[in-house]
C-alpha cells in the first residue's frame, strides 16, 4: 500500500499547504480520502490522472474536506469518466445532490453513487478493508482504518479510542490543527494528542492538518508528542509519501 498525503493544512492553510486530501494505491486499487482545496492541483503533481479516481472516501462535511470534489467531477467528466463512488458519513448523499442541484451542466454529465458508513462497522471499498470510527468533531466525522495497516484519523480532538483503534497499525495520519495554548475545541494540540495515544503503538505517526499558528513552532510540536508516544513521528509535508 502506497499512502500520499496531498494537502496538510486546515481550514486556514499556512503557505504551500493544500487543504485534506489522501491518496492510497494498492497495485491498481485506488481510493482518495478527502478532496479539499488545491487537492486537484496536487493530484496533478502527484501524476495521478484524474479517470483513475473512481471512488472517494470522505471523512465528513466541511469544506476544507470536499470543496475540490466537484471540480474533481469535472475533471473526470471531461477526461470521459462520469461515474464516480462516493464514500461517507450519513448525509453524504443529500448533501452531493444538492451542490449538483446548483451546476446544472455538470448534474447533466456527472453520475455518482453514494453509500453512508456507519461508525463500528468495516467496508470493502475500491479493493480496501475499511473500518469506520466516530471522532469528537462538529459533524458526524468518521476516522477511517485501511487494511489494518494504515488511520487516518479525520478532525478530532484527541481521543483514546483512536489509540485503540490504530493499535499495531504501520502509519497513523493524525491531525494537529495547532501548537500547546491554542485550544480550539473539537480539534488536537501536540500534548493533549500525545496524551490520548501513549497506548496506540503505531510504527510511524504522522501530524498534519496544520493551521498557521503552527509555523515557526513544528520542533516544539514535534517534541511534545515525542516525549509521549513510541515509533516514528514526523510533521506532514504536502505530496509526502509512504511505502506500507
Ligand atoms: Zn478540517
Ligand atoms: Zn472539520
Amino acid at each position: 500500500m502506497k499512502v500520499t498525503i496531498l494537502g496538510t493544512g486546515g481550514a486556514l492553510p499556512p503557505p504551500r499547504r493544500a487543504q485534506t486530501g489522501l491518496l492510497i494505491e494498492k497495485a491498481d486499487d485506488l481510493l482518495l480520502i478527502d478532496c479539499g482545496s488545491g487537492v486537484l492541483l496536487r493530484l496533478q503533481e502527484a501524476g495521478v490522472d484524474f479517470a483513475r479516481i473512481d471512488d472517494v472516501l470522505l471523512t465528513h462535511h466541511h469544506l476544507d474536506h470536499l470543496s475540490d470534489l466537484l471540480p474533481l467531477l469535472v475533471a473526470r467528466w471531461l477526461r470521459g469518466k462520469t461515474h464516480t463512488r462516493i464514500y461517507g458519513p450519513e448525509g453524504t448523499e443529500a448533501l452531493l445532490r444538492a451542490q449538483l442541484e446548483l451546476f446544472p451542466y455538470a448534474r447533466e454529465h456527472v453520475s455518482l453513487s453514494v453509500e453512508e458508513l456507519a461508525p463500528g462497522k468495516s467496508f470493502e471499498i475500491a479493493g480496501f478493508r475499511v473500518e469506520a470510527l466516530l471522532t469528537r468533531h462538529h459533524h458526524p466525522t468518521l476516522a477511517y482504518k485501511l487494511d489494518r495497516a494504515f488511520v487516518f484519523s479525520a478532525d478530532t480532538a484527541p481521543m483514546e479510542e483512536m489509540a485503540a483503534f490504530a493499535r499495531g497499525c504501520e502509519l497513523l495520519v493524525h491531525e494537529c490543527s495547532f501548537p500547546d495554548g491554542v485550544e480550539v475545541p473539537n480539534h488536537s494540540t501536540p500534548s493533549a494528542l500525545g496524551e490520548a495515544l501513549k497506548t496506540c503503538d503505531v510504527q510511524r505517526l504522522v501530524l498534519t492538518h496544520l493551521y498557521p499558528q503552527t509555523q515557526g513552532r513544528e520542533e516544539e510540536m514535534l517534541r511534545a508528542v515525542r516525549e509521549r508516544v513510541s515509533g516514528e513521528v514526523l510533521l506532514a509535508q504536502d505530496l509526502g509519501m509512504w511505502e506500507l
